[in-house]
């Protein structure tokens, strides 16, 4: 079969790799009939030493299940799935505790050598607790919404619940990409009166306000951040999304956020340290977020796709076959697409 693997930054290619197998009792094969390209892939697009092996890439997919192992109880052959990014066995405290991305057994498709989803399939291991049966058929309208289920939306959302958004609370979003766009429609949903993205692609914003979105702020830095206090009565907003992951979106977030406020982060850290501690501690901040246990939160957000309360699927601007994956790469890193499906 064929999929994608990454060699080096820059380096992304379509190749022959051998049929993925059951290997578990507990495995299932998904045949991939949505993939597509994250923000967080542009990582090592941007940095991957050279590997020999390579990475195979991709964590966000819908498919038909192929195949189970003995041990599958909850899907059966055909069902239509989707395949959040994480591994979870759904039996563990954590994932009983809704915190699937802490599982014990958790691991993440399409990095340190796990196989991706950017492929025409791949192996599903603790398929019970990983996959999620869609109650659609393979070629609904609304397949775009759901592929956003296996991670920008859910990640969105978690920015927006580790934010404490609350109905009539200010918000503010650093970070235009999918995640960003899908932090506006989370905290919309979850009642905030203000929104402000911050953002400066037009595309993008456009889709923001759409989103509902109620500012815009295409400044950066200081002048960002003089512009959200001013909009925000000069305090800051009481819930920041942070959806970038670098230290000067950090320091954006913790700085544009109103004392007593909370920041959710859901942008993959680029560093080790998070930058302006002191200025979190002296505004009493909550700093929250991490890895999105989009997989527990398929359950609420489900629904609003299925009866059109919501439309995340509009992130997705362009669409490939597996041959236009590596031009995919390349659009997205040159802002020329927002975000990139994949039907292999
Ligand atoms: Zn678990």
């Amino acid at each position: 079969m064929r999929a994608t693997v990454m060699h080096a930054a820059g380096d992304v290619r379509i190749e022959d790799v051998p049929d993925p197998t059951l290997i578990e009792p507990t495995d299932a094969i998904l045949r991939v009939t949505r993939a597509c390209i994250c923000g967080s892939d542009l990582w090592p697009y941007a940095s991957m030493q050279p590997s020999e092996t390579g990475q195979s890439m991709g964590h966000e997919a819908i498919g038909i299940v192929e195949d189970i192992g003995p041990d599958v109880r909850r899907l059966k052959r055909g069902d239509l799935v989707v395949m959040p990014f994480a591994i979870s066995d759904g039996t563990c405290e954590f994932c009983h505790e809704g915190l699937n991305t802490e599982c014990v057994h958790v691991a993440f498709f399409g990095n340190n050598g796990m196989n991706g989803a950017q492929a025409e399939a791949l192996r599903i291991p603790r398929a019970d607790g990983t996959l999620y049966a869609l109650p659609v058929g393979e070629d609904h309208a609304l397949l775009p919404s759901l592929l956003t289920l296996a991670d920008v939306l859910g990640t969105g959302h978690h920015a927006a619940v580790t934010a404490k958004i609350a109905p009539g609370k200010s918000a503010a979003v650093v970070g235009d990409g999918a995640v960003g766009l899908c932090g506006v429609i989370a905290a919309k949903r979850l009642g905030a009166e203000q929104i402000i993205i911050l953002g400066r692609h037009p595309d993008r914003i456009a889709l923001a306000r759409e989103f509902g979105a109620t500012d815009v702020v295409p400044e950066r830095g200081e002048e960002a951040v003089e512009r959200v206090l001013e909009l925000t009565g000069g305090f800051g907003a009481e819930s920041v999304l942070e959806c970038v992951g670098l230290g000067s979106s950090t320091q954006t977030a913790i700085s544009i956020a109103r004392p007593g406020g909370a920041v959710g982060r859901v942008g993959v850290p680029q560093d080790e340290a998070m930058p302006a501690s002191q200025a979190a501690f002296y505004k009493n901040l909550t700093i929250g977020g991490g890895p999105a246990p989009v997989r527990a939160y398929i359950d609420e957000l489900l629904p609003d796709i299925l009866e059109r309360r919501i439309e995340p699927g509009r992130v997705f601007d362009r669409t490939v076959n597996l041959d236009g994956v590596p031009d995919g790469y390349r659009a997205m890193t040159e802002r020329e697409s927002i975000k990139v499906m994949v039907r292999p």
